[in-house]
Parts: C-alpha cells; sequence; structure tokens
C-alpha cells in the first residue's frame, strides 16, 4: 500500500531514548501530517470495519491517540486500558512484567460483556508484554474457563502495530 511508505517516513526515530540502546519510534511527528496521521487510522479502518468488532480498548497512553478514531469510524465503542488508580469505578487489574520492575493496566468492569469481539490498539509492541496483558484483562470477563489460542494475526504497519482479539463466547482470543 503506497500509504505505508508515507506513514514510516514520518515516524522519527530517537537513538538512546528515554535510555541508552534504544531506538525510540516517536508517533508525536506522524501526528503533525494530517494526511498521514488519516491515512494510518483508514488503513486499520479498512481492515478491521464489517468485522462485528463492539469495542476498541486502547492501552494508556498512545493507544488513546489511534484507538478513539478507530472506534468511531468502525461503530464500536472504546474503552481506555489504564494505568493503576486512574479509574473510578470498579475495576479489574492486570500486573505485568516490564524489563526492569512491573506495571499494570485496569479496566472498567462493566465496560466489556461476555461475547463482544474486541481490538486491542497500541502503537507500539516491544517484547509484546503490554499488549498480552491487555488481552488478559478483556480474558477476565471469561477468567474461570480461559482458554487462549494463541494464533498470531499481529500485523505490522512500520512501526504502527495493532492486535486483534476475538473474545468468543467460549472464550477462545486470537491475539
Ligand atoms: P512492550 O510491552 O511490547 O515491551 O512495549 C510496548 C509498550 O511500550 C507500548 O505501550 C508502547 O507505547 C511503549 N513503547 C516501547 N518502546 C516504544 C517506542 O520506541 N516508541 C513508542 N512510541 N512507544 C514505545
Amino acid at each position: 500500500d503506497p500509504r505505508i511508505h508515507a506513514i514510516q517516513s514520518r515516524i522519527r526515530v530517537v537513538p538512546n531514548f528515554p535510555k541508552p540502546g534504544i531506538m525510540f519510534q516517536d508517533i508525536t511527528t506522524l501526528l503533525l501530517d494530517p494526511k498521514a496521521f488519516k491515512d494510518t487510522i483508514d488503513l486499520f479502518v479498512e481492515r478491521y470495519k464489517d468485522k462485528s468488532i463492539s469495542v476498541v480498548a486502547g492501552i494508556e497512553a498512545r493507544g488513546f491517540i489511534f484507538g478513539p478514531p478507530i472506534a468511531l469510524a468502525i461503530g464500536a465503542k472504546f474503552v481506555p486500558l489504564r494505568k493503576p488508580n486512574k479509574l473510578p469505578g470498579k475495576v479489574f487489574k492486570q500486573e505485568y512484567d516490564l524489563e526492569y520492575g512491573s506495571d499494570c493496566l485496569e479496566m472498567h468492569i462493566e465496560a466489556v460483556e461476555a461475547g463482544e469481539r474486541a481490538l486491542v490498539v497500541d502503537d507500539l509492541i516491544a517484547t509484546g508484554g503490554t499488549v498480552s496483558a491487555a488481552m488478559n484483562l478483556l480474558g477476565k470477563h471469561f477468567y474461570d474457563s480461559l482458554h487462549v489460542d494463541r494464533t498470531l494475526v499481529q500485523e505490522t504497519s512500520n512501526g504502527i502495530q495493532l492486535i486483534r482479539m476475538n473474545v468468543h463466547n467460549r472464550t477462545t482470543c486470537t491475539y
């Protein structure tokens, strides 16, 4: 797709940020180009419209940039997956390991119902730990009998990556 090259060229690579040895992919430069930003959203909308997705779950913080426009365009609700102690209602929590230490994501319990099909959105996958935690969080509705089918449908458009996850009644997650 010719749009992908333009999108890729708008992602700034910053060496040694936030610490030595990391090549940070900075998507804020993509957001400065309205056409490349719109093309990014359109690519995902084209891929995921008409797939019966009723939930777009965005991971704090950059999933909050890309998730909502995708949700609006495909007619799904948007559910923020937040860092600890930000959500006021009853939450599910999922801790996950980082390179050094651990972190946690939370989701309002009532935001998603059994049988819904969810799309998890973030800007980038490195180890996959964050998106796995997001998947587990959505799966907590089915905690008693959760079965995870690790058929990988990870799709990449040069730095912007997106994971598809289906939560069926029979609690199969594909991500
Ligand atoms: P993972 O859990 O897959 O190791 O790391 C992915 C998470 O860290 C995502 O939430 C992503 O936003 C953030 N992250 C890690 N490296 C980068 C990077 O180079 N650029 C950006 N924009 N985010 C990053």
